[in-house]
């Protein structure tokens, strides 16, 4: 039995929880978690912008040690550090053969089984097919990536989704150019990752908004050179501050149609608009004809940075491990699994950077 955070619906208080994992199957192997961040996608599974299946172990961005493989194992071996990667590519749909493996289809049937039981014997789901906000989990080889234990756990964490999806919006989706200019609007791990990442791209001029002053001191370390407290009118600040042309990039990581109406309204003519938020189906947004045609702005999402993690998960590890890649302002606190709750709140509140559960 390990211990995990558990979901029992939608809206219901979470618990820790004992729960039994099934034993790793040819192919599979059981990680222990080292550490695991507290990611907005978590808290959507149980505020209903997403519909998962019930119960439910949260968390999905973390990193750990293999401690048993199944038959079949190739790809890890016991004692390898590893990050979790919440999307393993098949190789073999026709997204995959296509080269955009973030769109995998295999995504849909991993979340639709159960993986595991409570300690009652209800069968319990994993948040996309992961779970990692537990001791332990078991997941395919496919999606473990290994990497160099210089590597610090809380960083290896971050690059499960928050570092791979901010760093990969801004690298993959929207091929920031040197010298470029950007606007990161929603300043949690995923925009302050965009904003380090647009730093590592060598944008000129990175503007970072939220709705809160505190994170004002986090963006900037990440490397933002203008920050301003969201509001109707940051399409023409935004504007103002690069001669009445607007940015060349925008990243909205909110998941909201009004942050995503003023990411596009800030993208200057020709530019791209992308939006990395995962907001709810029923939230909705229009464009006029005339506005698409004359704008001839690229709208678009990043869906986990548009990344291959095979390739770009350890790209980006040697960018941290060489210092040309600063995660520290992201993480703002430690935490342990029963704080979690706290760290939703936070979220709520617009409080803080990433928090992190370290196991020990
Ligand atoms: P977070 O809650 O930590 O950060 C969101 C930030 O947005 C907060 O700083 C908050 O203050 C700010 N904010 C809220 N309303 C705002 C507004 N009106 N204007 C400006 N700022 C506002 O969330 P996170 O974990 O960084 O995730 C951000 C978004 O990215 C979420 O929607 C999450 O589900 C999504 N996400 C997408 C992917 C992907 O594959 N594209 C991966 C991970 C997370
Ligand atoms: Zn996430």
């Amino acid at each position: 039995m390990v211990k995990a955070l558990v979901a029992r619906s939608a809206g219901a208080d979470l618990a820790v929880e004992e729960i039994e994992l099934p034993r790793p199957e040819p192919g599979e192997v059981r990680v222990r978690i080292a550490a695991a961040g507290v990611c907005h996608s978590d808290l959507s599974m149980i505020n209903g912008t997403v519909r998962p299946k019930f119960p439910l172990v949260l968390g999905h961005e973390a990193a750990g040690v293999v401690i048993e493989t199944g038959s079949e194992v190739r790809r890890v071996a016991e004692g390898d550090h590893v990050v979790i990667n919440w999307s393993p590519a098949c190789g073999e749909c026709a997204f995959c053969q296509h080269g955009e493996p973030w769109l995998c289809v295999t995504m849909e049937g991993v979340t639709s089984r159960p993986r595991g039981t409570l300690a009652d014997g209800t069968p319990t789901h994993v948040t996309l097919g992961v779970g990692a906000l537990a001791e332990e989990v078991v997941v395919s080889e496919g999606a473990l990536v290994t990497v160099s234990p210089e590597l610090p756990m809380a960083d290896a964490a971050l690059l499960g989704c928050a570092v791979l999806t901010g760093v990969g919006a801004v690298h993959n989706t929207a091929r920031v150019r040197q010298g470029e200019s950007v606007a990161v609007i929603g300043l949690g791990g995923v925009g302050l990752s965009a904003v380090a990442g647009a730093q590592l791209a060598g944008a000129e001029r990175i503007v970072a908004v939220d709705i809160s002053a505190d994170k004002e001191e986090l963006a900037r370390t990440c490397g933002a050179t203008d920050f301003l407290i969201s509001n109707p009118e940051l399409p023409q600040v935004v504007h103002s501050l690069t001669d009445g042309l607007g940015v060349n990039h925008t990243f909205e990581c909110v998941g909201r149609s009004d942050t995503i109406r003023a990411a596009w309204q800030s993208t200057r003519r020709g530019g791209t608009c992308v939006v990395v938020g995962m907001g709810s189906r029923d939230d909705k947004i229009s464009f006029s004809a005339l506005e698409l045609f004359h704008f001839a702005r690229t709208l678009t999402s990043s869906v986990y940075g548009s990344a291959d993690p095979d390739r770009d998960i350890p790209g980006i590890a040697s960018a941290v491990l060489s210092g040309s890649l600063n995660l520290d302002a992201i993480v703002t606190h430690q935490i342990s699994l029963s704080d979690v709750p706290a760290a939703f709140d936070r979220m709520r509140h617009g409080e803080g950077g990433r928090s992190i559960v370290l196991f020990t």
